[in-house]
């Protein structure tokens, strides 16, 4: 593998300064009374052939160092060396090497490129059975091989040789299926040839309109890529040329001359200068013509261009007629001739063999002339060739003349007057013709960019529209974000709602719990009040509450005038009762004593336990009998109730009252007073024997 590197470094190396070389020996070299150009071209020749000397021995080798694909990519680019060089044959020869190479391992990518080289250099060479040959075999592979690119160019140089052999109706076919696939294949520079190409069928047919279009079409291409741009500028120079547009055409012909001058391509350095040559003929300047037709010839004969070399040997040939050198423009011809013949090339066999006669007419040769014209019209297309036609009439009607045939040679003159009439209407009905497709091309224009306007305004309109429907969406996205933080927050306060809700209900038991408990407290409070003032076993004020409630009496009725009367109520012998019974005995005869009292009091009397087995009753308003009556209903209930309650007492629970009237003691009446006046009387019932009444007498 490094072996193999290393090689192939060699073998670069080797062809660099073999290249260096040949160029310090073109240096050496140089003719300073020829043509520069043409003096560079042969030297490129040179050039070539040194390359070619030194890379040959190589050659051999190339396979085995880098490969097939390497030796076809090294012949490739030899033969693009020698191409750039004109070295028409040499480039051939490694094109064709390539072109083998590939098409016998199967790479179709070279093969091609190699075929489309070769199709190129036998155009340029004139060797049009090669072109056709090379051109069928590249379209089937192309086919083959879907290479559209390929296709394009077999397309393009069939379409080149069935015009130069003259028939323009393949011509048109190929170049038009040339022109779409370039256009598919957005191929600019091939769109261009092929537009060309067309523009020149189109200038054949007389359709001066379409030819002016069409190299209108491939100039702005080609101006734009700077690419074969000298070609078009000669096309449109000749346009004008047949439209009679003199001032048009030399302008083309001196910008096409220029391009061709900075470009230096010789092939079509030599191509516009012929042409050129060609019109300065036509004109009657005959040695400017001649001194273009020289050095084209000289270009053209150096890198082997031999359709060129063929209009060139023409051109000085007729330039040398019309400056009196007879015998030398004879020579020409007779080389254009043959050239024109080698390559089947009507246009060159044509107009030699015009020009043959017109050389034998003026040495005097009429016999010859006429000759010399016949041959031309065994040729039945020499008759397409109308310009050269007034041509060979006028010569007709000279040599008539010569041969003293006077009426033929006013036939003559009337058919040369009548077709160069008829030239004049056509060039007159080309010129409107052109004028008004130029007129169409310049509304097409004009609509172009009324449309291109109309256009911006639409790409406005819509921008506008963008946005606008962006402007809506903008807001529908702003109204979209709102709804939705309203949505979040109207989730949000739901929550809070629901949260809130929750921790009410919470509030609410908490304040129901609250309430039952103040309830209970309330009760408790209640409950323990009634404790603090209540006597435990009966149920009855205390002593302490009581003394209060009835002191705020006695106050009450020093305060209004009122009256009322203290009952101390005393058990009789209740020790006795214990004694006999028990304590638990004795408790329950207190409590239904107490009860029948409660029973017989009325509902604003007060009742309360004033010690052991004592009890007071305040009654008020009345006065002592009230109070007597009273007292004594209570004794009789009690001790009934206590007969009934407790039949084993054999009546022996009776209670003894003593009574107090408030009016009955000293002013201001005091509680202390009215306690102890009714304690005496109890203490007097006592003594008087028991169950019984008595009122304390002040
Ligand atoms: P008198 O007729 O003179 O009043 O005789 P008495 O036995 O009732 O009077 P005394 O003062 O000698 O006795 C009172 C008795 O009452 C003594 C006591 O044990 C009894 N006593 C006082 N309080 C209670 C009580 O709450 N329950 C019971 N079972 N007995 C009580
Ligand atoms: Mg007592
Ligand atoms: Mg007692």
């Amino acid at each position: 593998m490094k072996a193999g590197v290393t090689s192939c470094h060699a073998l670069w190396l080797t062809l660099a300064t073999s290249l260096l070389c040949a160029l310090a020996l073109a240096d050496g070299l140089g003719d300073p009374k020829a043509y520069p150009r043409a003096l560079a071209a042969s030297d490129s020749q040179r050039v070539a052939a040194a390359i070619e000397r030194n890379v040959s021995p190589l050659t051999p080798a190339v396979p085995a160092l880098i490969g097939p694909y390497g030796a076809i990519k090294f012949q490739r680019l030899l033969g693009g060396i020698f191409l750039a060089l004109d070295s028409y044959a040499s480039a051939e020869k490694h094109l064709r090497r390539a072109h083998e190479m590939a098409t016998a391992i199967g790479d179709a990518e070279d093969a091609a490129a190699a075929a489309v080289d070769r199709g190129e250099i036998a155009i340029l060479t004139g060797h049009y059975d090669d072109v056709e040959r090379l051109s069928n075999d590249l379209a089937q592979l192309a086919t083959r091989a879907d290479l559209p690119w390929a296709q394009a160019k077999a397309e393009e140089y069939l379409g080149v040789v069935a015009r130069r052999r003259g028939r323009l109706d393949d011509a048109q076919a190929h170049a038009q299926r040339a022109l779409a696939l370039q256009r598919a294949l957005g191929q600019e520079a091939g769109t261009a040839t092929a537009l060309s190409n067309l523009g020149t069928l189109a200038r054949d047919r007389g359709d001066y309109a379409s030819a002016l279009d069409l190299f209108r079409q491939a100039l702005a291409i080609r101006e734009r890529n700077d690419d074969q741009l000298e070609l078009t500028l000669r096309n449109l120079a000749l346009i004008y040329r047949d439209l009679g547009d003199d001032t048009a055409a030399r302008d083309y012909f001196t910008r096409a001359l220029d391009v061709a001058r900075r470009h230096g391509d010789s092939a079509n350095y030599a191509a516009t200068l012929g042409t050129w040559a060609g019109y300065l003929v036509d004109s009657g300047e005959f040695a400017p013509a001649l001194a273009a037709a020289e050095e084209s010839l000289a270009v053209s004969g150096a890198i082997g261009d031999r359709p060129s070399v063929g209009f060139d040997l023409l051109n000085s040939g007729r330039a040398l007629l019309g400056l009196g050198r007879l015998a030398e423009a004879d020579t020409r011809l007779h080389d254009a001739l043959a050239i024109g013949r080698e390559l089947n090339q009507h246009e060159i066999i044509a107009h030699s063999q015009v020009s043959l006669a017109e050389v034998a007419l003026a040495r005097g040769d009429a016999t010859q002339a006429n000759k010399l014209l016949q041959a031309a019209f065994a040729d039945p297309q020499t008759a397409r060739y109308k310009p050269l036609m007034v041509e060979v009439n006028e010569l007709r009607e000279k040599i008539a003349t010569a041969i003293g045939k006077p009426v033929q040679a006013l036939q003559f003159a009337h058919a040369a007057a009548a077709l160069r009439e008829e030239l004049l209407g056509t060039r007159a009905s080309r010129r409107l013709a052109a004028q008004e497709s130029q007129y169409a091309r310049a509304a097409a224009d004009q609509q172009l960019a009324l449309a291109s306007k109309e256009n911006q305004l639409q790409a406005t309109r819509l921008a506008q529209q963008h946005l606008q429907r962006n402007y809506v969406i903008v807001a529908a996205c702003g109204l979209g974000a709102t709804l939705l933080l309203l949505a979040w927050r109207f989730a949000g306060v739901r929550k809070l709602n629901n949260a809130l809700a929750t921790r009410n209900a919470e509030i609410e038991s908490q304040r129901a719990a609250l309430s039952h408990a103040n309830d209970r407290l309330q009760q408790q409070a209640d409950e323990l009040f009634q404790a603090a003032i209540s006597d435990p076993l009966t149920g009855v004020s205390n002593r302490g509450h009581l003394m209060r409630q009835l002191d705020a009496r006695i106050a009450d009725c020093a305060r209004n005038g009122g009256e009322l009367a203290a009952l101390l109520i005393d058990f009789d012998h209740f020790k006795r009762i214990n004694d006999a019974h028990g304590h638990l005995y004795g408790d329950r005869v207190l409590v239904a004593g107490v009860q029948t009292l409660r029973q017989w009091l009325e509902p604003g009397d007060l009742l309360g336990r004033y010690g052991g087995e004592e009890f007071i009753a305040v009654v008020s308003g009345g006065g002592a009998a009230n109070a007597i009556r009273v007292a004594e209903r209570l004794r009789e209930r009690v001790a009934e109730a206590m007969t009934d309650f407790l039949p084993e007492a054999n009546g022996a629970v009776t209670i003894s009252i003593g009574i107090a009237l408030l009016s009955s003691l000293a002013k201001p009446p005091r509680l202390e007073a009215l306690i102890e006046a009714a304690d005496r009387a109890v203490y007097a019932a006592k003594s008087a024997g028991r169950n019984r009444v008595v009122v304390h007498a002040a």
